[in-house]
C-alpha cells in the first residue's frame, strides 16, 4: 500500500502537472485516441523533463507501482496507459533545436510528427517519421518508424544519432555510437523495453516540395491493380514510397487506391510517376505537388480521434496471385466505412540495406507489410469488428510471414514480441536483463527478463480507504 503521504511528497516533488481520479484534466489526460481504451491510473504524471521522468521512475521503484510510458498515445495496443498505477505522460516535453549546420535536430520526447516536421522544415530539412502527423516522434522511432523518405534514408531509428534514456535504476544515460553502444542499438527497435528515452538526436536531409497523392479504382478492378502494384514496386527508385488499399472516400465511395510519394527532382518524379497515373481505368488521379508538412499531414482526416481501432498487420511472403484473389475477395464487405481493409506499404531502399542485426529492428527484406486497420464507430460494433478482421486474417494466413512491426499490433503475448523482434530477441532479453531486470518497463510488446522473476506489477497503488471507490 502506498500512503498518502508518499504519493502527495511524489506530486509535490514534480515540476509538471498530475492528475488523479476526480480531478480536473484527469479524464483527458487518459484517453488516447484509441476509443478500445478505456484504462483509469492511479496517478497520471505529466513530466516537465527528465528530472520528473527520474523521480517517476524511482517513486515506481520504490513502490511497486505498474508504469506506462506516455508519448504521442497512438499505440493501437493501448500500451501507454496503465490500470491502477503510475503514468508517466510525456506529453508536455515539447523542446526541439534543429542544428541546419550539422543537419541534426534534438527533439524531447513528447513532441508529434507535426511538430517535430514544422520545426525542421523552418530549414528545408525533415527525417524519416510517420505518415499521421498526430503520431509520437519517440514510441514511432524506439519502434521502427516506415513512413515517407524511408525508401532514401531509411526508417526513424535509422536517423537516430543519440538518445538520452533514463532506466529502471533511474539513471539518465546517454546512448550513441561511442557511448553505451549496445544500449544504443537496442533502443533503436525495442519499442520501450529497455528504458524511458526523454530526448532524441535525429540525423535530417534537405527534402523539398514533393510529388505526391494516389489514383483511384473502383473495388472490381483492384485485382489488376494490385498484380500492378507489385510488379511495379519492384522497379521503383528510392525515392517514390507507395502503398496501396481499400478505404472509402467521403465523395466517392468504397474504392481501391495506389498512393505514392516522391520526393527530388520534380520533372524526374513525372516520369517515375507516370506507368502509375497511366494505368487502368482510374475513378481519379489526386497527384499534385505539395509541401512536406502538407504531405505529412494529408492522411490525418481518415484518423480522427474518438474511434475504435483494431490492427492486425504482418510482413507477407509474396503478393502472390492467389494472396491478391484473396484479399480482393474481402475489399469493401467490411461491416465500418472507416477502416483500411487491407492497407498495404512497401518497404525497400535503404531501410532495406540495413543489416538484421544492425540495430535490434530485424526486419530488412524488400517486403510488403500487410494490414487490416479495422476503425469503427460505437463500442456496440466492437464484436463484429473485431470477428470480420479475424476471419479475412484467417484467410490471409497461408501468405503471410512470421514476422510482423510491432508499432502495428493490436494483440499482446510472448509469441507476438517474438515475432516482432525476430532473430535480434535473444540479444534484447541479455540487454533487459542488464537495465530492466524486473521489467519495470513493461507496458510494451514485451521482452521479458530472465534474470530474476520479474515483479508483477500488475496491481494497482493502493490509495487506503478513501479513495478505495476510485478503483
Ligand atoms: C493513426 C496512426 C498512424 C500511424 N502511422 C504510422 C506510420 O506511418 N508509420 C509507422 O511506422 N507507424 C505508424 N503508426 C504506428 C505508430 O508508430 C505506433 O503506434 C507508435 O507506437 C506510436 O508512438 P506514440 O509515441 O504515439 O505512442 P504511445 O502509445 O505513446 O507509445 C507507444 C509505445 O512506446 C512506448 N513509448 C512511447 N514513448 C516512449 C519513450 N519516450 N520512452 C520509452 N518508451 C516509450 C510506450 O510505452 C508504448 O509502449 C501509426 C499509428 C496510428 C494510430
Amino acid at each position: 500500500m502506498v500512503s498518502e503521504s508518499a504519493i502527495q511528497n511524489f506530486r509535490s516533488s514534480l515540476r509538471g502537472q498530475s492528475f488523479r481520479s476526480g480531478e480536473q484534466g484527469y479524464d483527458a489526460a487518459r484517453t488516447v485516441p484509441n476509443a478500445m481504451i478505456d484504462r483509469r491510473p492511479a496517478i497520471i504524471a505529466r513530466c516537465a523533463g527528465p528530472a520528473d521522468v527520474i523521480s517517476c521512475v524511482r517513486f515506481a521503484r520504490e513502490h511497486d507501482v505498474l508504469v506506462s510510458v506516455r508519448g504521442g498515445g497512438h499505440s493501437v495496443a493501448g500500451k501507454s496507459v496503465c490500470e491502477g498505477g503510475l503514468m508517466i505522460d510525456l506529453s508536455a516535453m515539447k523542446g526541439i533545436r534543429v542544428d541546419p549546420v550539422r543537419r541534426t535536430a534534438r527533439a524531447e520526447a513528447g513532441l508529434t510528427l507535426g511538430e517535430f516536421d514544422r520545426e525542421t522544415q523552418a530549414f528545408g530539412l525533415a527525417t524519416t517519421l510517420g505518415t499521421v502527423s498526430k503520431t509520437g516522434i519517440s514510441g514511432l522511432t524506439l519502434g521502427a518508424g516506415w513512413g515517407h523518405l524511408h525508401g532514401k534514408y531509411g526508417l526513424a531509428l535509422d536517423n537516430v544519432i543519440s538518445l538520452d534514456v533514463v532506466t529502471a535504476d533511474g539513471r539518465l544515460l546517454t546512448a550513441n555510437a561511442s557511448e553505451n553502444e549496445e544500449l544504443y542499438w537496442g533502443l533503436r527497435g525495442s519499442g520501450g523495453n529497455l528504458g524511458l528515452v526523454t530526448s532524441l538526436e535525429y540525423r535530417l536531409h534537405k527534402v523539398g516540395p514533393v510529388l505526391g497523392g494516389a489514383v483511384l479504382y473502383p473495388i472490381p478492378f483492384a485485382r489488376e491493380a494490385l498484380r500492378f502494384f507489385r510488379d511495379w514496386a519492384a522497379q521503383i527508385p528510392d525515392e517514390l514510397v507507395i502503398q496501396c488499399g481499400s478505404l472509402t472516400m467521403p465523395d466517392a465511395g468504397a474504392v481501391f487506391a495506389i498512393v505514392g510519394w516522391y520526393h527530388g527532382d520534380l520533372a524526374e518524379g513525372e516520369k517515375v510517376l507516370k506507368p502509375l497515373r497511366s494505368f487502368g481505368k482510374t475513378i481519379g488521379d489526386m497527384f499534385g505537388v505539395l509541401s512536406y508538412v502538407q504531405m505529412q499531414s494529408l492522411f490525418d482526416p481518415f484518423f480522427p480521434p474518438g474511434r475504435l481501432t483494431y490492427v492486425k498487420s504482418n510482413f507477407v511472403q509474396s503478393l502472390s496471385d492467389e494472396a491478391i484473389e484473396t484479399t480482393a475477395a474481402h475489399m469493401g464487405k467490411g461491416p465500418s466505412p472507416y477502416s483500411f481493409a487491407p492497407g498495404i506499404e512497401h518497404w525497400h531502399g535503404a531501410a532495406t540495406r540495413v543489416g538484421v542485426s544492425d540495430t535490434a529492428f530485424p526486419h530488412r527484406q524488400n517486403a510488403f507489410n500487410f494490414m487490416i486497420w479495422s476503425n469503427w464507430e460505437g463500442a456496440d460494433n466492437s464484436a463484429k469488428n473485431i470477428q470480420w478482421t479475424r476471419d479475412y486474417w484467417s484467410a490471409m494466413k497461408p501468405f503471410l510471414k512470421t514476422g510482423s512491426y510491432g508499432n502495428y499490433v493490436s494483440d499482446e503475448g510472448e509469441a507476438v514480441a517474438r515475432e516482432a523482434y525476430g532473430a535480434n530477441f535473444d540479444r534484447l532479453v541479455t540487454l533487459k536483463n542488464k537495465y530492466d531486470p524486473t521489467n519495470l518497463f513493461c507496458m510494451n510488446h514485451n521482452i521479458k527478463p530472465t534474470l530474476k522473476p520479474a515483479a508483477s506489477r500488475t496491481k494497482p497503488i493502493d490509495l487506503g480507504a478513501s479513495n478505495a471507490a476510485v478503483f
